[in-house]
């Protein structure tokens, strides 16, 4: 064991995706979730390219693969529900539109989190109210009151991260938005959705549903543009409000699938943004994910950066013997390259979808083998190292694991 105590906030994707790494690497590692319990909901995510190797190398291939989901594939409608174009989870070796790599977000967390419970501590219903870094270590004050010091902090604290916030600067300083709002929530299977994704897009807006595991029940979509979005990313009353109002009047099965809206158990609604940094890491503190470098829903490589991050985040502490400065320089150096591929995917994306309003100049004809070799690098832009001679306790599934713990303050 190195001893390093590291710090890791936010327990969704990147959190307990660097907490397996780090353990594996030596590290003790302590979880702080702001939610009372791992977060359920939310789309479904995907893992194209170099991210199903870091699943793989994680041990968890298996996992992941059971609980995936079973798309077949998506088709575009006109408002009558004719359908315009067709896409398959087999087009492009399994990494194209509908990945081969498919899992419900909150499916995946809990994938993660069952995989590192045991080895990890796990904080939930808290968070990081203060926070010193000196030469050699950092002083946390956590919301419930315990003062504790480690030698390392990572912020997977997603978009809205308070420890970016808190160390950085103010959210307003990094976050781009992108002139579009996304809304997940389930409903009730009246509409016989089955094993494909259906969309509808018109001038901006979009509906669609997607099939759940629990076939009872589908996953509804909807987006509008809204350049000057102001909700509070906590406000789940007001995100609805908004929601009814942008996507009245729109056509399809819009009414019916607002018509749930008021009662169902989940509901997600962001703005889409990505996070520009000049760099990801002060001292002893960093960076991952979201909170790090979030390419938007609509680039769909969100999930996978976090996961590769993860990896690499991990093994150049280790490699670099725990020493901050050497070890973020050595990730952001590896990252940066296919952290920006996907961000551009993403803007396109958008644009793409006339985001910017119905007085906007119609997007340019793509150069498709430009935009062929910008997918590729989204896809597979970065190399895995295998950090040879770099400490390696195994998968928890290989392991003798260390004895960890969960608490929860909510
Ligand atoms: C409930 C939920 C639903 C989502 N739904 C979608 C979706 O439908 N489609 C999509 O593309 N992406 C969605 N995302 C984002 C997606 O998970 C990320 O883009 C990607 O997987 C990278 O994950 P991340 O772990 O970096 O960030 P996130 O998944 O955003 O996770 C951040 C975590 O940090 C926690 N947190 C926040 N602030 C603090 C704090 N101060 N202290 C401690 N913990 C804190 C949050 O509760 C959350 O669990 C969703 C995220 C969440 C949390």
């Amino acid at each position: 064991m190195s001893g390093t105590r590291v710090l890791v906030a936010g327990a969704s994707i990147a959190g307990p995706a660097l907490a397996h790494w780090l353990r594996r690497r030596g590290a003790e590692v302590t979880v702080v979730e702001r939610a009372p319990g791992l977060r359920p909901g939310g789309q479904a995510v995907d893992a194209r390219g170099v991210a199903k190797e870091v699943i793989v190398r994680m041990g968890l291939d298996e996992q992941v693969r059971a609980t995936r989901t079973d798309t077949a594939g998506a088709y575009t409608v006109d408002a009558d529900g004719n359908v315009l174009e067709t896409y398959r989870a087999d087009d492009h070796g399994g990494d194209g539109y509908i990945a081969e790599i498919e899992i419900l977000r909150g499916d995946l967390s809990q994938v993660l989190y069952d995989d590192t419970r045991d080895g990890v501590e796990y904080l939930f219903g808290d968070r990081i109210a203060e926070l010193t870094q000196d030469a050699d270590g950092v002083d946390v004050t956590f919301a419930a009151g315990d003062r504790r010091r480690f030698d390392l902090v990572i912020g997977a604290d997603g978009l809205h991260s308070g420890l970016r916030a808190m160390v950085f600067g103010p959210r307003e300083q990094y976050l781009r938005h992108l002139g579009m709002v996304l809304a997940f929530y389930t409903v009730p299977n009246e509409f016989e959705v089955d094993r494909w994704l259906i969309d509808y897009q018109e001038s901006g807006r979009s509906a669609g549903l997607r099939p759940l595991p629990d076939a009872t029940r589908a996953m509804a979509m909807l987006s509008f543009t809204d350049p000057d979005f102001e909700v509070d990313h906590r406000d789940v009353e007001a995100q609805k409000r908004l929601l009814r109002e942008r996507m009245a009047g729109f056509g399809w099965w819009t009414p019916r699938i607002l018509a749930h809206l008021d009662a169902t158990p989940d509901f997600y609604l962001d703005q889409v943004a990505q996070v520009v940094m000049d760099r990801w890491s002060s001292g002893r503190v960093g960076l991952l994910g979201d909170a790090a470098f979030s390419s938007s829903p609509m680039s769909g490589g969100g999930t996978g950066l976090a996961l590769v991050g993860a990896y690499l985040l991990a093994g150049e502490l280790a490699a670099a013997g725990w020493d901050p400065a050497a070890g973020f320089a050595a990730y952001e150096r590896q990252m940066r390259p296919f952290v920006e591929a996907n961000q551009e995917i993403g803007r396109m994306h958008v644009q793409s979808r006339d985001a910017s309003g119905p007085d906007a100049e119609p997007p340019a004809e793509p150069d498709m083998e430009a935009l062929m070799q910008l997918v590729e690098r989204a896809i597979n832009g970065v190399a895995l190292p295998d950090y040879a001679g770099v400490p390696d306790s195994g998968s928890t599934h290989s392991s003798a694991m260390t004895a960890g713990s969960t608490r929860s303050t909510a």
